[in-house]
């Protein structure tokens, strides 16, 4: 996808980590970057990538963004981009807020920009950095590159093979709304844009409450995704013309691989060894595979992982931020173990109790003895297939089960 022939006067161009936690944000620094480019470059389909949700120096929503370019003449461009990197870029570096509403270690912005034009990149890169930590040692060799760690998911955006990929409508506040958490977006139009069957993620339907607005004061008005580019374009185009939202600067309508699954990798077939449910409701299933952690807030995951029992057999998918942990994403159970019990006395309907291994059972009021027998009933798992955590509390990566396809 990215592989250019020599003399072609296309490119790509990737951009990333121009945002501290709370300032800024680098789809609106890409907006205002393309918008500025020479009248002689023709900007395809922006698209905005998620990577690793663990990443070191990974940025608030951890999304790069990566554009191809069409030009005339790459030294106008590149001669552009030099002067765009030095005026307006290169100084967002060091950006870090001193909020501590997110627990996680803050690192300032050091934003990345590379261009590849001649050098073609293998999509294993993306693969690898959206599945695992990557560092700037190993990203592949741009054309001309600015800047810092940002290069790394600047690369991978452009890497991003796109088989899989949905749709997002971005559109940003003008800049004195900068800076506010309070966002105004038209509730009732968002209703009738969240009905159209190609829309995601619009509203949390357990809340009832709008997932488009970001909630921190970073410039982005609200991001509208789509399982098509013209709904995204469209709907987020209704929204913006209702009079009860407020004014947006522009438009973007990006690819992206949200909703793609691309940060994971196969499930995994495992039997659980032990069940522990920790205080606040986390659960931890011991496996032959290691331990796999089911997070308070992963809804039905959690839930059908309390209710597991040792032997029962299930599938599992997530991620691991390190060696033999998993956070699950996805579970299943494929079998599971029966409920035992000794049988009712015949003679005056009580429970029998076992005598000790090998001694059969007795029947604790009239003393009748049999065998070592149990009674098995097959215990129903809560959920028939698999289940995943409720919108809210889902990665941005994570495809809805109910996509089928
Ligand atoms: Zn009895």
């Amino acid at each position: 996808m990215t592989s250019i022939q020599c003399g072609d006067l296309v490119g790509w161009l990737g951009l990333d980590d121009t945002d501290s936690l709370e300032e800024g944000c680098t789809t609106y620094s890409f907006h205002l970057l393309l918008q500025s480019l020479p009248d002689s470059v023709t900007i395809k389909t922006p698209r905005l990538v998620r990577l690793w949700p663990f990443a070191q120096h990974r940025t608030r929503g951890n999304a790069a963004v990566a554009v191809e370019l069409e030009t005339e003449d790459e030294s106008i461009l590149l001669e552009h981009l030099d002067r765009y990197w030095n005026n307006h870029l290169m100084p967002l570096r060091g950006n870090v807020s001193t909020s501590n509403h997110d627990e996680r270690k803050q690192y300032p912005a050091d934003p990345g920009m590379v261009w590849f034009s001649e050098s073609s990149i293998d999509d294993s890169f993306y693969t690898k950095a959206v599945q695992s930590e990557v560092q700037l040692v190993d990203i592949p060799q741009a054309d001309r590159s600015w800047g810092g760690q940002g290069r790394i998911g600047a690369t991978a955006a452009v890497a991003w093979h796109g088989k899989k990929h949905t749709w997002e409508a971005i559109a940003w506040r003008p800049s004195n709304r900068h800076g506010q958490t309070q966002r105004s977006v038209c509730e009732k139009t968002l209703d009738l844009v969240d009905a159209l069957p190609s829309t995601f993620l619009s509203r949390d339907p357990r809340k009832g409450t709008g997932m488009v607005a970001p909630r921190g004061p970073c410039p982005v008005l609200f991001g509208l995704r789509a399982r098509d580019e013209n709904t995204a374009r469209s709907a987020a185009e209704k929204l913006l013309s209702a009079e009860l939202t407020e004014p947006s600067v522009g438009l973007r309508t990006f690819a992206t691989n949200q909703a793609t699954d691309d940060h994971l990798g196969e499930p995994l077939r495992a039997t659980i060894a032990d069940v522990e449910v920790l205080n606040r409701g986390h659960c931890v299933l011991t496996t032959e595979h290691g331990k796999w952690l089911a997070f308070s807030e992963s809804g039905s995951v959690k839930k059908l992982a309390q209710w597991l029992q040792p032997g029962d057999v299930v599938l599992g998918n997530g991620i691991s931020p390190e060696f033999g942990t998993l956070h699950l994403e996805k579970l299943c159970v494929v079998s599971s173990i029966p409920n035992q019990q000794r049988p009712l006395c015949e003679e005056c309907g009580v429970r029998m109790k076992s005598m000790g291994q090998g001694q059969g059972c007795r029947c604790p009021k009239c003393k009748l003895r049999i065998g070592d027998v149990w009674l098995e009933t097959p215990r129903v798992p809560p959920y028939e297939s698999w289940v995943q955590p409720p919108a809210d509390a889902r990665r941005h990566l994570a495809r809805p089960l109910e996509w089928l396809d």
